[in-house]
């Protein structure tokens, strides 16, 4: 056995349950041991949280840009290895393990400028000889809760602003990938953070993740995961009047109008239905066909669908990697289950593949002849599955596509400027692609959806100052 990774609590790596770190594409390797904190190490690390967070929220902005600096650089520069790593645990391929590790790097770079720009108002009063400020303050312990699903830039566009604004973290990553969570607390704690101000607990939500999400010392929580968690950690955060921004799923559309230019539409829906093996919850899963276009379109996804190669994430040749582990397997097969019971025709894909490895290999899957009461258009699959949906016209699909629980992204493929811009102001989403895959955003601009896709302000760029600081209003007699 390897030497396991430890966990970090008031900057002391304490020992725990070393747990084994599995590649999807090949069960055999194991990518290392990890230890899983206890709710009490959970605790502790909340404590030391607390304590850091006084001396942490006055540091300056210099301070506190250089450490980010620091963190982004070491993280560029090892992207190739963070990118395997990244690779090896949650089974994207390697550019794309390499892709998110450059997204990481560039979001603690850009929260790094972030520092550099302190925003507060100065204002006369409404009453004679009164003036007014308007600063944001940090807020304190911020518990971090992150998916497997983007192993590091998650972790990023939430550990960077909440360091920034002054924030200290108690940082839970998903059980299944601790490896780059690891990796990027070292990279943070050697960067030159005080003791206290970045914990990291790895292991179960149910252990760690409650031990968290039920102290009153956690004073703002930041989740992204299944709708189901997400939701029920909300309430239990209103109950402790405590600020809570919970990303979770989404059924997002993809419309193709039969003006669209259909090979950039399949561009489109290949990229955003497949690609990071359909585990992104800004993944494509209703597409919206008009009826004139349908069965050319199909036919065309169709022949595409049958050329991509499925294998081992490390493979140069690879372009989508293994489904993340049997039980998500298991799940996406039972939806091949539901839509065929449903009476969804089964276009191609679903099936188990093999490789020269033991790894969770599936073709992805599309249907078509569905509709959009079926289960597999209106619940969240998390695989490479995708559903097309005929509609009559326009009016038709934008009334299609916002009928869902969801509502994180929506994208159309049309060459018309109408239809265009139509969407874009009816679409309820949070975000909107145009002749653009629904997933694949920026890191500059909000992220975040509507309904039960997302609760709280929205991530990234200056709008994560919205929930990593509060605003203060102080009025001063001249
Ligand atoms: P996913 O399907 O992405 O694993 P989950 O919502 O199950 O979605 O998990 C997302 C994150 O939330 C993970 O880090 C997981 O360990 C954590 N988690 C799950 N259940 C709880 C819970 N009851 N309390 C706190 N954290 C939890």
């Amino acid at each position: 056995m390897t030497e396991p990774k430890l966990n970090l609590v008031g900057g002391q790596w304490v020992a725990g349950d070393a747990t084994p770190n599995i590649n999807p594409s090949d069960t055999s390797d194991i990518v290392g041991h990890y230890a899983r904190a206890t709710a009490d190490q959970a605790r502790d690390a909340i404590a030391a949280a607390k304590a850091a967070f006084p001396a942490w929220s006055r540091t300056t902005p210099l301070e506190r840009h250089a450490i980010l600096r620091r963190a982004s650089d070491e993280i560029l520069a090892r992207k190739e290895e963070l990118g395997r790593l990244l690779s090896r645990e949650e089974g994207k391929t390697l550019a794309e393990g390499i892709g998110e590790t450059v997204r990481a790097a560039q979001i603690f770079d850009y929260f790094a400028g972030e520092c550099l720009r302190p925003e507060g108002e100065l204002l006369p009063s409404v009453r004679p000889g009164v003036g007014v400020e308007i600063t944001r303050e940090a807020i304190g312990v911020v518990g971090i809760i992150t998916p497997w699903n983007f192993p590091i830039a998650i972790p990023a566009w939430k550990i960077a602003p909440a360091l920034c604004h002054g924030n200290t973290i108690v940082f839970k990553p998903a059980d299944l990938v601790p490896g780059c969570a690891w990796a990027l607390v070292d990279i943070l704690h050697r960067a030159g953070l005080p003791d206290g101000v970045l914990n990291l607990v790895m292991g179960r939500g149910s252990v760690v993740g409650k031990a968290i999400v039920e102290s009153p010392d956690v004073a703002a929580l930041t989740f992204t995961g299944s709708q189901p968690t997400g939701a029920a950690l909300a309430v239990q955060s209103a109950h402790l009047m405590r600020k809570a921004q919970m990303e979770m799923g989404g059924k997002n559309p993809f419309v193709v109008l039969a003006d669209a230019d259909l090979d950039v539409a399949a561009d489109c829906v290949i990229n955003g239905a497949f690609f990071s093996t359909g585990q992104r919850c800004t993944a494509s899963s209703r597409i919206i066909v008009e009826e004139e276009i349908h069965d050319q379109f199909v036919a065309k996804l169709a022949e595409q669908m049958s050329a991509l190669r499925v294998g081992h994430a490390l493979s140069e040749d690879t372009q989508i990697g293994p489904v993340v582990d049997e039980s998500q397997l298991t799940q996406n097969e039972a939806y091949i289950e539901i839509g065929k019971s449903e009476g969804a025709r089964l276009v191609g894909g679903g099936h188990r593949v093999e490789r020269d490895t033991k790894g969770f290999f599936q073709m992805p899957a599309l249907f078509a002849d569905c509709t959009n009461d079926m289960r597999i258009a209106r619940e969240e699959i998390f695989g490479p599955v995708a559903s097309v949906i005929p509609v009559r016209d326009y009016d038709t699909a934008l009334a299609v596509a916002n009928d869902t629980e969801f509502g994180l992204s929506a994208g159309i493929a049309t060459t018309s400027l109408k239809y265009a811009t139509h969407f874009k102001r009816n679409a309820e989403a949070g975000m909107v692609m145009v002749n653009l895959p629904t997933a694949g955003v920026d890191f500059h601009v909000p992220f975040g959806g509507r309904k039960a896709s997302s609760y709280g302000p929205r991530e990234q760029g200056r709008y994560a100052a919205e929930f990593f600081t509060t605003v203060k209003t102080a009025y001063t007699a001249a």
